[in-house]
């Protein structure tokens, strides 16, 4: 038996419900391309995030934990994973379309720099004269710019689609693509890809907290959502305490969330009277949320990692080192632009120096980053 295109779409159109955005609705892609005999063009659009060299170097970039310090903690590529998949469940159990919001998801954390928070922050003090730094539109330039594969046009020519669920909507300022004018929401599938996002850091990291005992399960219990989650563990025939219980409890936290999420946009789809994609854009209100009882609650464990863990001085003080090379070597660049690689350099005219170093180091691997640092101090060393 063979599957189609037009099959697939037959099926898209049977499993889909109306108000996800299918693929026949595509506004298409920048530059016009032939359709592919197998794959539809979401599809193609994930394999084309999935083969970009921006992808493959998530593996080697801190989510929290510098890069390396520990085997189990999370990278860039295993939360971009994780989110992935946790928004194809949300995508699938709303009949929303799960490879769009796949994509999106694959692609989001494209345009982070290393080392984390601290990298991040790093980038946007480096580049405050220069039009400031975003890693939401980092990740948007890399896949429409700075990717290099095919013949006539630079970055991977993904769909409209795509392109605008990984740029910020903006309800308080208009938002632009293309010369077009943004809706204040963005389509449902990738405000799955937003929240999935939140959620999934939100339990990694607490997990990645524990591991690396920055925070422990007596801090964890003043939290009503951790209560829940132990509550489940404990139900469960569990004993507390033990690295089984906090494993389970864990699981148990970002199931709750999925399913908070999943029954909740159910129910704003049905209120906001959500029939077409464009009727999410335009409803003036986010549809995929959690109801007000998670928002509560995952706000406040939102709050408690930003105090214990990201800011933690374990935290904050390796990796604001690490963040200092990247200032050395923005201002190497941009004195000597013939340090940077080919490619890179290709950009200064239409982009500017200072653009362009930033595109460059933005995009670096943590450990690529200290090394060409090291190198430029062993050359001071050395004169
Ligand atoms: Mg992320």
């Amino acid at each position: 038996m063979l599957r189609e295109l037009e099959d697939q779409y037959r099926h898209e159109d049977s499993d889909l419900a109306a108000y996800a955005v299918h693929n026949l609705q595509s506004l298409g892609r920048r530059f016009p391309e032939k359709i592919h005999p197998l794959r539809t063009d979401f599809q193609r659009d994930r394999d084309r995030v999935l083969h970009t060299k921006a992808f493959r170097r998530l593996e080697y970039k801190t989510q929290v934990f510098l890069n390396g310090a520990g085997d189990h903690f999370r990278t860039r590529l295993t939360h971009t994973i994780e989110v992935a998949a946790i928004c194809r469940t949300i995508a699938r159990a709303l009949c929303l379309n799960e490879d769009l919001a796949e994509t999106i998801a694959l692609a989001h954390d494209l345009g982070h720099t290393p080392f984390g928070h601290a990298g991040e922050r790093a980038m946007n003090e480096i580049m405050k004269d220069y039009g400031g730094f975003d890693h939401n539109l980092q990740a948007f330039r890399v896949v429409d710019l700075l990717e290099i594969k095919y013949p006539d046009y630079d970055g991977i020519n993904l769909t409209w689609e795509v392109r605008t669920g990984l740029i910020k909507h903006r309800k308080d300022k208009k938002t632009f693509l293309d010369g077009k004018e943004l809706p204040p929401y963005p389509s449902l599938e990738a405000q799955i890809a937003d929240i999935g996002d939140d959620l999934t850091y939100y339990g990694h990291d607490v997990d990645d907290g524990l591991d690396a005992g920055l925070i422990n399960e007596k801090m964890l219990k003043k939290m009503k959502i951790w209560e829940l989650a132990s509550e489940n563990a404990r139900k469960s025939g569990l004993k507390e305490g033990g690295e089984r219980f906090r494993a389970y409890t864990v699981r148990c936290l970002i199931d709750m969330m999925v399913r908070d999420v999943v029954q909740n946009s159910s129910r704003n789809i049905e209120k906001f009277k959500i029939r077409k994609p464009v009727d999410a854009q335009n409803c003036g209100a986010q549809i995929i949320s959690f109801s007000p009882e998670f928002q509560k609650m995952t706000s406040a464990l939102r709050d408690f990692l930003y105090a214990n863990v990201y800011f933690h001085k374990k935290v904050s003080r390796i990796n604001k080192i690490a963040a200092d090379c990247m200032k050395k070597l923005f201002e190497l660049y941009v004195k000597k632009p013939e340090k940077m690689g080919e490619n890179a350099r290709s950009r200064i005219e239409t982009d500017g120096i200072h653009r362009t170093a930033a595109d460059y180091i933005a995009g670096m691997t943590d450990r690529y980053a200290l090394l060409e640092y090291k190198k430029i101090s062993n050359a001071k060393k050395e004169k």
